[in-house]
């Protein structure tokens, strides 16, 4: 990979490509041309289905384990992914989970997984991925945020602090690799219809539909489209930048 490699053929990981937006988003980067590692957790069968996804739309892919709560973790993924497709110069930081609850009741044990797992997970990914990006004089990276943290919400004080922190992650990263050509954005998505909001209880849908203006909860491959483009060669002028899948519930913050 030179400096001149168009930024489609980059290899991209994403986390938590084992279903909803991450594996819409690794189907969108195999489909723009770019090798895609699909991470997960837990579930390596969905995983893999996700690199068939990828490769019977002509890319090529593999799932590879990725807890991007654990340093150990990332560094043995990254290093697997550099002997088989390549150095990570395309970055999505999309794993992520939720632990809800009333701040008075909210445990030490949800407020550390929702942190640790959103936005430490981003930090050692990220930390990981910058030194092949900068000696690449190239890198691609983007952080899946949420509404939630940039609006607040109810019942996810550890959600919307962890959600907000990558916001200012992403632009202490976007300036500090500005210099070396990497980019580093938000994507914040609205509602979303996966296995996150299919856990939420009905009402919960009804009422967040009701305060969408566009009337309707988005899709993954709506998500998918917003960071496939971040990652494109057009993007190469974006960095340091929020943008929201939405519907227009936070009407750009
Ligand atoms: P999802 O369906 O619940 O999938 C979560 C993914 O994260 C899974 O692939 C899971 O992997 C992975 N994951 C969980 N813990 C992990 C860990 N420690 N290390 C690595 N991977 C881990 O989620 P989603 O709804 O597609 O959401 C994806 C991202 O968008 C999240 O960051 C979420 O906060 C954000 N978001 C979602 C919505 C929404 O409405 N859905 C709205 C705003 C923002 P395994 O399956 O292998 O365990």
């Amino acid at each position: 990979m030179t400096e001149s490699t168009p930024a489609t053929e980059r290899t991209a990981l994403v986390s938590g490509a084992s279903r909803g937006i991450g594996r819409a988003v690794a189907v969108a980067l195999g489909a723009a041309g770019h090798p895609v590692a699909c991470g997960y957790a837990s579930d390596a069968t969905a995983a893999e289905e996700t690199a068939a996804l990828v490769t019977a739309a002509g890319g090529a892919a593999r799932a590879v384990h990725l807890d991007v709560r654990s340093a150990e973790s990332v560094d043995a993924a990254f290093a697997d992914v550099e002997g088989s497709l390549g150095a990570v110069t395309v970055l999505v930081n999309n794993a992520g989970v939720t632990q809800d609850g009333l701040l008075a009741r909210m445990s030490d044990d949800q407020w550390d997984t929702v942190l640790d797992t959103n936005l430490g997970g981003a930090f050692h990914t990220i930390r990981r991925a910058a030194p092949k990006m900068m000696k690449a004089r190239f890198g691609r990276i983007v952080n899946i945020s949420s509404v939630s943290g940039h609006i607040g919400a109810p019942g996810q004080a550890n959600y919307s602090a962890a959600k907000a922190g990558l916001l200012g992650l992403s632009r202490a990263v976007a300036r500090e690799l500005a210099p070396r050509n990497v980019t580093c954005n938000v994507v914040a998505p609205g509602p979303i219809v996966t296995a996150m909001t299919d856990a939420m209880p009905d009402e919960w849908r009804a009422a967040m539909t009701g305060t969408v203006p566009l009337g309707r909860l988005g899709t993954p491959e709506e998500v998918a489209a917003v960071v496939a483009f971040l990652c494109s060669e057009g993007a190469a002028y974006v960095t340091g930048a929020l943008v929201p899948v939405d519907g227009g519930l936070g009407m750009g913050h």
